[in-house]
């Protein structure tokens, strides 16, 4: 018998639009590897800031990124960024981050270090066991993953967004890294061709999962 395929979820949009709390949810229904590369990307802005290094100094910036040493834990089934051997604590939600993180995220080699980084993350499920993967980010269905298995595009209106944010106890300001991060050169946040788009801002989290978990059901009954 054919081995069962793996499965690749790419999910995108802009902050606080629900795809950590439905990928979260789909990686459970499912037993797929959870990935919220947004982290990776405030993990390493935290790490830049606490060497001194500003975006706006690229040749410091390169060197940085360059000497960065990457490596994976899985905490349950999602998969943490360390850095010199650490993973990185809630430093990355500050607000300093939420501040930088959209500058650095511009910078096309910080990108471009993490491209084959994330992309290698699917063998990692691979070899533990997972079903597939759940991919969470702004450019996964678009750079990461173009032929992913599903590519889901969440968006939503900002005040709602950013009520949700606010309901976190964050200081986030979500439309400006929005504008910031659709705006860039460098894999800017967009609904890729061909992706579902699903408008979150009137549904709850259950009917976004049930949408997305039909699909993906449908898919499985096919293997
Ligand atoms: O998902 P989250 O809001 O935590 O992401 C933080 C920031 O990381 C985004 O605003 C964006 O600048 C950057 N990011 C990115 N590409 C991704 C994921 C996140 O540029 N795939």
């Amino acid at each position: 018998m054919a081995p069962s395929p793996f499965i690749i979820v790419a999910i995108d949009g802009g902050a606080a639009s629900g795809k950590s709390s439905s990928s979260r949810t789909l990686s459970e229904r499912f037993n797929f590897l959870h990935v919220d590369t947004g982290s990776f990307y405030r993990a390493i802005t935290a790490e830049l800031l606490r060497l001194g290094v500003k975006p706006d100094d690229l040749p410091a910036v390169r060197r940085a990124v360059g000497a960065l040493r990457l490596g994976t834990h899985l905490r349950g089934r999602s998969a943490e960024m360390e850095i010199g051997g650490r993973v990185a604590g809630d430093e990355i939600r500050s607000r300093e981050v939420n501040d930088q993180v959209s500058h650095f995220a511009a910078i096309p080699e910080l990108r471009a270090a993490l491209l084959s980084y994330q992309r290698g993350l699917a063998d990692v499920g691979r070899a533990h066991g997972f079903r597939g993967l759940v991919m969470e980010g702004r450019d996964i269905g678009s750079v990461i993953f173009p032929d992913a298995d599903f590519r889901f595009f969440l968006h939503a209106d900002p005040v709602e967004r950013e009520r949700r944010r606010a309901g976190q106890g964050q200081h986030d300001q979500i439309r400006e890294r929005d504008r910031l991060d659709s705006s860039r050169k460098a894999s800017p946040l967009t609904c890729p061709t061909g992706a579902t788009s699903i408008d979150t801002t009137d549904v709850s989290l259950d009917q976004v999962v049930e949408q997305m978990s039909a699909m993906i059901t449908a898919r499985l009954g096919q293997a």
